[in-house]
């Protein structure tokens, strides 16, 4: 059945499984003008990447989240990210109120090494987000900078997970890698990190991560997918060794900038908790559902 998986069939998937919804830690939604420019730019994608990239979910706003109920995800957060300095307080306070208008959509923010990333940030934290988002190689930053060091500090101290988008992959920045993003979570333990892509594709350092840094996370975001398999392709034993990790994955999609329908990402993840005995269906619930919810702070249902 997953073979066949289409959007269209997501829903009923979900209940043959017997969850209620999924949970998806990594979505993006934008205000219009920069959305237009992140389209843009994946519309340069061959340039930039070395690859098409085509968009699959070039819809407006309304449609989008449309298309999110419809899959049956029934929460979600909406990250942003900036690329410069000036901009994190800004996109933060606009999906604020994005989350706030959006059925569904829990409220995050971003941040930058910037002097006042503690002042908004704080403030963010302390009206109840749920969820951070920093984007390494497009915001060309070191993890390291000092700068920062009240902000990892603050979401330690407040339990708020962070999705950290630190591999070499699409693409490499100046202070990409988990080799970097480790020292951060050496000096700030407690953090809630999610690693996106699942480390993309530095796969086996994202899982001795997992085991150094007990509160961190990895996501499914592209991974396993056609897509990312054409050039970061998963370790051959990946099924197997996700079992040491198994309540730590937690399904994230990238929707809407993929260039592949959304229930490709739900085919992967059965595929995997197909493969080993291990895993199973429990699996599949807590990749897409209960461990999402939990990192989120939901209420159990
Ligand atoms: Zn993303």
């Amino acid at each position: 059945m997953t073979d066949l998986l289409r959007d269209d069939d997501v829903a009923a998937f979900l209940a043959g499984l017997g969850v209620p919804g999924i949970v998806d830690v990594h979505v993006h939604f934008l205000p219009e003008n920069v959305l237009r420019k992140v389209w843009g730019y994946f519309d340069q994608a061959q340039e930039h990447y070395g690859m098409p990239w085509p968009v699959h979910y070039r819809l407006p706003e309304a449609d989008r989240v449309a298309v999110l109920e419809k899959l049956g995800v029934t929460t979600f957060a909406p990250l942003v990210y900036p690329h410069r300095p000036g901009m994190a307080r800004w996109l933060t306070e606009w999906v604020t109120e994005f989350a706030a208008a959006t059925l569904g959509a829990v409220p995050t923010a971003t941040f930058f090494p910037e002097p006042d990333v503690a002042d908004y940030l704080g403030a963010t934290v302390e009206d109840g987000a749920r969820i951070a988002k920093v984007h390494v190689q497009v915001g060309g930053f070191d993890p390291r900078d000092p700068l920062l060091t009240p902000a990892w500090g603050l979401l330690a101290e407040a339990g708020v997970p962070v999705v950290v988008h630190c591999g070499h992959g699409p693409r490499r920045g100046a202070h990409t890698g988990l080799d970097v993003f480790a020292e951060v979570l050496r000096a700030h333990p407690r953090l809630r990190a999610v690693i996106a892509h699942a480390g993309l594709p530095d796969f086996d350092s994202a899982l001795g991560l997992l085991v150094a840094h007990p509160s961190s996370v990895i996501d499914t975001t592209m991974v396993g997918t056609p897509f990312t398999e054409a050039f970061a392709p998963l370790p051959r034993d990946w099924a197997p060794r996700l079992a040491d990790v198994a309540d730590r994955v937690v399904f994230g999609s990238d929707f809407p900038n993929i260039p592949y329908a959304y229930a490709e990402q739900v085919r992967v993840v059965a595929g995997w908790a197909a493969a080993d005995d291990r895993l199973g269906e429990p699996f599949l619930r807590s990749v897409l559902h209960d461990a999402p919810a939990r990192l989120l702070g939901l209420p159990a249902w």
